[in-house]
């Protein structure tokens, strides 16, 4: 379909994909109901379920796991300007300074993917993103300045990384440049891994914490599987696959939908290439990640979709526990064997 040649996709357009997502498959027909909770966190929709769960102790569980979230958002934004994130990213560049255990935490999974992932995943790109703009107050409709953006791109290539030292307490060696950390891609993950330990640790053992499509589950609804639907990349309320879950397993998706502006009939979104700093372009439109904890299956969904099919698929022997739903751009799929979901028509 043609689109206006400046159309924004807010970030909360997926309203109808939410309700999609939740209200989709009521799937069981036991006497327990769940209990849903919704609120914006991380800019995002966030919905917590809880089943069969007394109703005190889901009150009160569920809200925890929600501020818990929320002290995640203020650590490691990197569009809070109060952010712990955004001190760090202050810091001068060649000094070294003490770094949050968490925020270390966090920051030393993200290096570690972007070693593994030959540099797809890389959580120092920080002036890239903020030249494209796509997440700001008032996102950018347009591509940035060329002349500029090649300027960053070299700044980018030629700048010092981070370095991490000592674990204990930990530190960080800043680069040149400063530390242009922006952990966009990786954070929601753990956020949503938190907010599923303090669930547990509220006693609740059947929970679905589920930020805009990016998700993690603990134990069952009843006798009854969980049941997701994942957005079809290119029809607004329409899914590609359901999974049905059983057991303790996250799921991420990566989009070119999610934040995107279309410019002279040009779609430009929010998952760049680091290498020429520009959208990634490798052939897919939508990555999906299951794997053990969303940390790592938010970080790998951005990592494979600037990877492409092949590099992916190569690189997945790596990664034992995680599984792949591909869309590639012509709508067709692939799917790794473990990959639990049925796909639709
Ligand atoms: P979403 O935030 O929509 O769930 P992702 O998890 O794929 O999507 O993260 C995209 C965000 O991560 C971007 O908005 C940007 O902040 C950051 N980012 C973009 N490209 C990369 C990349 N190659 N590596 C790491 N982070 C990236
Ligand atoms: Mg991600």
């Amino acid at each position: 379909m043609q689109q206006p040649s400046t159309t924004m996709k807010p970030r909360l357009h997926p309203l109808l994909t939410f309700l999609i997502i939740f209200t989709i498959l009521p799937g069981c027909s036991q006497p327990q109901t769940p209990h849903t909770t919704t609120r914006l966190v991380m800019g995002t929709l966030v919905t917590i379920t809880t089943w069969n769960v007394p109703e005190a102790q889901e009150r009160q569980g569920v809200a925890d796991a929600f501020r818990e979230m929320q002290r995640i958002d203020r650590l490691m934004s990197s569009h809070h300007p109060q952010s712990l994130l955004s001190t760090l990213n202050r810091a001068e560049e060649n000094s070294t300074i003490a770094l949050d255990p968490e925020l270390a935490l966090v920051i030393r999974r993200g290096v570690e993917i972007h070693q593994i992932t030959a540099g797809a995943f890389d959580p120092e790109l920080r002036a890239l993103i903020r030249l494209w703009n796509f997440s700001g107050d008032q996102p950018a409709t347009t591509p940035p300045d060329p002349q500029q953006l090649a300027s960053v791109l070299k700044t980018q290539k030629k700048r010092k990384r981070n370095r991490l030292i000592n674990q204990n307490p930990p530190a960080m060696s800043v680069g040149t440049g400063g530390a242009n950390l922006d952990l966009g891609a990786i954070a929601k993950g753990y956020a949503i891994d938190r907010a599923i330990t303090v669930l547990q640790q509220a006693g609740i053992t059947d929970a679905l914490v589920n930020a805009g499509g990016d998700l993690r589950i603990l134990g069952s609804k009843g006798e009854a599987p969980w049941r997701i639907g994942i957005q079809h990349p290119r029809r607004d309320g329409e899914v590609i696959a359901v999974s049905e879950i059983r057991s303790d397993l996250a799921m991420v998706t990566s989009g070119d939908y999610e934040r995107a502006f279309v410019h002279n009939d040009r779609r430009y979104h929010h998952i760049l290439d680091p290498e020429t700093g520009t959208p990634s372009d490798s052939g897919l439109i939508s990555v999906s990640v299951q794997a053990p904890d969303a940390m790592t299956a938010d970080a790998l969904s951005t990592a494979f979709f600037v990877l492409g099919e092949k590099r992916s698929l190569t690189l997945l022997p790596d990664f034992p526990d995680v599984e792949l739903l591909l869309v590639r751009s012509d709508g067709s799929l692939h799917r790794t064997a473990g990959f639990i979901a049925t796909l639709r028509p």
